[in-house]
């Protein structure tokens, strides 16, 4: 799957270790995007991080567009995450006891969730979206849930349900090991599809314990619900007490402090968090309406438990990240940047005849190389895979690092300034040249 045929020629030293890595790890990674199979090639390795810079184990400086798939808003080593870090660390690293910290945690993230009254903390989004589920089912007493092709909410078997048409609409698993069983329950249905939604709500609304949604999709790249979307899932979820989730692992605390929900004012009645509200560090949360969460053990009876689960050291990261999103709020510039970084983009793919279609919001972005908009995976999977990977390519070798698949949302922070933005669109303006 080498189609791309890099131009770029990798680092000695990460061609080495990817090697090396192969031997260790399945596939030389610890999660499969990692190991830029979907644009052919070999992963750079990185040494660290710096603001809105990663430099690999060969010295080359890069600007991430990535911020590890979403945390990194406040940029790499942020002086008051760093800090917070440190000086949790020097008290212990986890005792599995209560602590104040996971408290001030929780505390902050009510404030700024609108949907959230009660929280708990896990280790990460897939615990998240995992418990979520949980949860619904029973508070309901219902089986079935609804997620939508091309969303993704971590390696939760009954949720990796999800691509190609077919498999949809059969509810078959994509990944061996996941039986159909554990598929059974799950409705898989098309994005942004009222339609079909009031279909599936008219013949079985009341064997519904949750429909779970990306509120804006990143992982089939960049693709918002509509108003309509979202007006129609508020409401048949309300009238068939059917328990809505936004899972809100990206887009919590990037498109606005309170998230997706409160940037569309739409309220659902869970809410699950990750990459951001852990400040870079291994955390994840879910939350909502009291009367909802109150059946969590031990106040109620579905249990979910965690030996990490509340570490000092991740909630001090978060914490401290979250904090400074509350007190230096960055989304006003993150929007302006989104903006100045779609329109660049757009110009320079119009200029060069490249069908596209630039979509974001605020910080969260897509070039589709596809003539037409976007709104569901069937649309999304329209577009050209090789013509990606030649731009991703092509990006790299002028040091700018983009998620490594058509399907993946780039993410900025709050070091991408403005002359950081134009620079890369000229980049973009000479690799698109290129054809
Ligand atoms: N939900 C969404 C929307 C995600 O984007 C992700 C990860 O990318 C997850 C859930 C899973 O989170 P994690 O990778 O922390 O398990």
């Amino acid at each position: 799957d080498n189609h791309a045929s890099p131009s770029f020629s990798i680092g000695p030293k990460s061609a080495a270790a990817f090697e090396n890595a192969r031997k260790l790890m399945p596939g030389g990674v610890n999660s499969p995007a990692r190991a830029f199979g979907a644009v052919g090639g070999t992963p750079l390795f990185i040494d660290r991080g710096e603001g809105p810079y990663l430099y690999d184990i060969d010295g080359r400086q890069f600007i991430d567009y990535i911020g590890s798939w979403g945390p990194m808003i406040l940029g790499h080593q942020h002086p008051a995450v760093v800090e917070a870090i440190q000086r949790s660390v020097a008290k212990g690293t986890s005792f599995g006891a209560p602590t104040e910290a996971e408290s001030r945690l929780a505390e902050q993230i009510i404030n700024a969730v609108p949907s959230i009254e009660k929280v708990r903390l896990v280790n990460s989004g897939t615990e998240a979206t995992m418990s979520a589920i949980r949860v619904a089912r029973g508070a309901t007493g219902r089986n079935k849930i609804i997620k939508f092709a091309g969303n993704y909410h971590g390696h939760v078997d009954s949720l990796l349900v999800a691509a190609g048409s077919a498999a949809a609409t059969l509810g078959v698993p994509d990944s061996p090991g996941v039986t159909p069983g554990a598929g059974q329950d799950t409705i898989v249905l098309c994005y942004n599809d009222c339609e079909g939604l009031q279909n599936a709500f008219a013949e079985q609304g009341d064997q519904i314990a949750a429909v779970i949604l990306e509120p804006v999709v990143g992982n089939m790249g960049c693709v918002p619900a509509t108003k309509e979307f979202m007006t129609a899932l508020r409401e048949l979820t309300l009238k068939s007490g059917t328990v809505l989730i936004f899972d809100e692992v990206m887009t919590g605390f990037r498109l606005a402090y309170g998230g997706a929900q409160e940037r569309y004012g739409v309220v659902p009645d869970m809410t699950t968090l990750g990459k951001i509200v852990g400040g870079g560090m291994p955390l994840g949360a879910y939350g909502g309406r009291a009367d909802i969460m109150d059946n969590v053990l031990p106040a109620g009876k579905v249990f979910q438990a965690g030996t990490l689960s509340g570490n000092p050291v991740a909630v001090a990261a978060g914490s401290a990240t979250l904090k400074e999103l509350e007190t230096h709020p960055p989304y006003e510039q993150l929007d302006q940047r989104g903006n100045q970084l779609a329109k660049g983009l757009t110009q320079v793919a119009a200029k060069h005849g490249v069908p596209h279609q630039v979509q974001h919001v605020g910080s969260m972005l897509t070039l589709f190389f596809n003539p037409d908009p976007v709104s569901n995976w069937e649309e999304a999977d329209k577009s050209d895979r090789e013509a990606f990977g030649r731009y991703f390519w092509g990006l790299i070798e002028e040091g700018i690092y983009l998620p490594c698949s058509q399907f993946e949302a780039l993410f900025f922070g709050i070091h991408h300034s403005e002359e950081m933005i134009a620079q890369t669109i000229d980049a973009a303006d000479r690799v698109l040249a290129r054809g």
